[in-house]
């Protein structure tokens, strides 16, 4: 059996004694020519990377399906393992060209670059990876929610309802962008938070995120700066930051972690030192919630139990308490206060046997010290 193969194809077949090496390469039996581009396309990759910094990259290329059919044929007369497939090879030769031509290192799994090769129209692509920044948010404002929130009325495109912003509410993700994005020279950047909180309660305890930066064009390990920046933003500021990988993600998204809030609580009538004491009572007991009513809409009607572990109560002017509460992971605050109709019990209202109010929230601790052990 004999195919004429090109300078580049040959090599790969060369123990199976099937191969000849054709005069004109356009004649190659596998890649009919596709690889006489390989120099001119690493060129332009190499090129195209100059638009970014970056230390280490991966590589990915393309074939026509023919030239992949045409040499299923060869493999299934040659026998598995005996040959090099075209995709190997060509990938293994891409990244030491690139390696030779830049200095820098092939990276599959960890890459700054992404150089994609397509043998089909012949093209290539020099991409910067995403960035990965973990730090913790403290957010100080009553109307800020977490992620971007589209006006509902225009959808984005910015409406006279959203005096042109196209946002329900200024967020978190925005006023950490407005640091991170010039930053790195990035376009688009996503929050990643380990839970969140309601636009009207503040985080004063700094609440774990990873940002995923894309397309950035500069990297930078120390991150410090952008702290200072934020430092001056008078709504949300980010402490501890650091580069990690993109498994933190996960890690951050799918974690639980018992909280510290502040409550200041009102009710239908002046509350009282008895009050505080009968609200302190309440440490250590365990609530039954029900899904809150503001946001049955979203999510499944289910009864959980959480443990409330310690309630501390201090008179606060005007007839309120202010209170020192410390919970579960996943406990509703607020429907612990006012009960949300009976739908969480014990709570606040039906302890104190009157109509309780929780006037302001803030989250002052999580306690995240597990995370400490991943970074
Ligand atoms: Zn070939
Ligand atoms: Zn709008």
């Amino acid at each position: 059996m004999e195919f004429h193969l090109c300078a580049r194809c040959a090599p790969r077949y060369h123990d199976l004694g099937v191969a000849t090496s054709s005069p004109r390469d356009e004649a190659c039996h596998i890649c009919k020519g596709a690889l006489l581009q390989i120099q001119k396309l690493v060129a332009q990759a190499v090129d195209l990377s100059d638009a970014f910094e970056w230390s280490s990259f991966s590589v990915s290329s393309s074939f026509p399906s023919s030239c992949l059919v045409r040499e299923e044929e060869i493999a299934d007369f040659a026998g598995p393992g005996k040959f090099t497939s075209l995709k190997n090879q060509i990938n293994s030769e891409l990244s030491g060209m690139i390696s030779k031509e830049t200095g820098k290192k092939n990276a599959q799994r960890n890459a700054d670059a992404a150089f994609e090769f397509d043998f089909i129209n012949s093209k290539c692509a020099a991409r910067p990876m995403p960035l990965f920044l973990f730090g913790r948010y403290i957010k100080l404002s009553r109307r800020h929610c977490q992620s971007r929130w589209h006006c509902s009325s225009c959808r984005g495109k910015g409406c006279a309802y959203c005096m042109g912003s196209g946002m329900n509410y200024p967020s978190v993700e925005d006023e950490i962008g407005k640091a991170v994005l010039p930053f790195f020279s990035a376009k688009e950047c996503i929050l990643h938070a380990s839970g969140r909180e309601d636009v009207d309660v503040r985080c004063i305890g700094g609440r774990p995120f990873v940002m995923e930066i894309r397309s950035p064009k500069k990297r930078k390990e120390d991150v410090s700066q952008i702290e200072l920046e934020l430092s001056k933003n008078q709504h949300v500021k980010a402490a501890g930051l650091k580069i990690v990988r993109q498994g933190m993600i996960d890690a951050v998204c799918n974690s639980h972690f018992d909280k510290e809030y502040s409550a200041l609580v009102s009710a239908d009538r002046p509350l009282n030192a008895e009050d505080a004491r009968i609200c302190e009572s309440l440490s250590g007991s365990v609530l039954l919630q029900k899904t809150p009513n503001r946001v049955l809409s979203r999510r499944a009607d289910l009864e959980r139990q959480r443990r409330v572990h310690a309630v501390r109560a201090d008179l606060a002017e005007g007839g309120r308490l202010t209170l020192r509460i410390f919970a579960e992971a996943g406990t509703y605050i607020k429907e612990f206060i006012h009960s949300d109709g009976g739908r969480t019990t014990p709570s606040l209202s039906e302890a104190l046997g009157c109509k309780a109010t929780c006037e302001e929230l803030d989250v002052i601790r999580i306690q995240d010290y597990f995370l400490e052990t991943l970074l």
